[in-house]
């Protein structure tokens, strides 16, 4: 899954309103910024088999370490525990730790049989992406619902806050939507850099416009 991760990170506004919107982002999409690292490292294997489905073309061979539930759920207790003796928000950082594990059950979701719950277990995925149509719809439907929460959860303070979000959105809209067009590339390595360019802006781009908005209610809503 691809922006149906970011949209979980627009809706947790609504939960962590003092948390910012870069924050969590990262949370979501932990998994995927650190596959590429992982990979580029040479912990973890993918390969890339060109074809008609646009979603199926990455192999994933073995990505326990980014990817798997175990994986994720020690990713997700270490980022919240760091962002609670930063802030001191536990709240937040259980909406944290939660985002970073959300990633497994999206993935678990959309992948063919490839993501672990643990290094070495079965590879297991119920495979929403055979179908690029209903894929498309689901994470569609997802990225709508998250951002609407998110606009009911703050409110643009200048230009950056209300055309910066609406920026972001129609790139992350775009640059999911391209790829369904346009062939992935071959090169293993060229994807990885590319991905996790992408992400880090996104990431970026999303703390930026944050801090242009204000959170319509400090209350957060109950867990
Ligand atoms: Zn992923």
């Amino acid at each position: 899954m691809f922006i149906g991760h970011y949209a979980l990170g627009f809706a947790a506004k609504r939960l962590a309103p003092r948390t910012s919107l870069g924050t969590l982002f990262v949370a979501p999409t932990l998994a995927d910024l650190l596959w590429p690292i992982f990979l580029l490292l040479g912990i973890e294997h993918a390969h890339v088999v060109p074809g008609p489905n646009p979603f199926l073309t990455l192999w994933l061979d073995d990505y326990p370490y980014s990817h798997s539930l175990f994986a994720l759920i020690v990713w997700g207790a270490l980022f919240g525990f760091l962002y609670k003796t930063k802030r001191g928000d536990g709240r937040a950082a259980l909406v944290i730790g939660l985002l970073v594990v959300s990633h497994w059950v999206l993935d678990f979701v959309t992948h063919r049989p490839d993501i672990q719950l643990y290094p070495g277990g079965a590879k297991l995925g119920l495979g929403l992406w055979n179908s690029p149509a209903a894929t498309v719809i689901v994470e569609t439907v997802m990225l709508i619902a998250g951002v609407v929460i998110y606009l009911r959860a703050s409110g643009a303070r200048d230009a950056i806050g209300r055309w910066g979000l609406w920026g972001l959105v129609v790139v992350l809209a775009a640059s999911y939507y391209s790829t369904l067009f346009t062939a992935s590339p071959t090169d293993i390595r060229a994807l990885a850099i590319g991905g996790l360019f992408f992400e880090a802006v996104f990431v970026l781009v999303a703390w930026w416009v944050d801090r242009h908005r204000n959170v319509t209610s400090n209350r957060p809503a109950p867990l």
